[in-house]
């Protein structure tokens, strides 16, 4: 279920701290180390997926857990009316760094156009 070399999968057994915000059966949420953005959450979950490419068909209701997590922490942050962004980064050329699936929940600032 988890991987030993992996950061988020330390995160959540706790051995590397983070600041939750949201934690259940399944999901763990805690605040960015690096914020990009006033609001910035990252939603991970417990089970280690490297990235959206290894998500199987059996994973598809905890990738839809993760959006009604999302959903709830908007409201409670206050920034479900003034809007916010949900990103996966999947591949090298996505930036993505770490190799545990996780989307970002940005917001609290007029965010910038999407590039690529
Ligand atoms: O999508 P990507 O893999 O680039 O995002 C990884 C994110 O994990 C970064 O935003 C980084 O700041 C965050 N991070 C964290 N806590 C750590 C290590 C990385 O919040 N201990």
């Amino acid at each position: 279920m988890t991987q030993s070399d992996c950061l988020f999968c330390k995160i959540v057994e706790g051995s590397i701290p983070s600041n939750k915000v949201y934690e259940d059966e399944q999901l763990l949420a805690f605040h960015d180390i690096s914020p990009a953005a006033p609001v910035h959450v990252l939603i991970i979950p417990k089970k280690h997926i490297d990235s959206m490419n290894e998500v199987t068909e059996e994973d598809l209701s905890l990738i839809a857990d993760i959006h009604r997590a999302a959903i709830k922490l908007a409201a409670e942050l206050g920034v479900a009316d003034s809007g916010y962004r949900l990103i996966n980064n999947c591949g090298p050329d996505s930036g993505q760094a770490v190799q545990h699936i996780h989307y970002h929940l940005l917001a609290g600032t007029k965010l910038g156009a999407l590039t690529g």
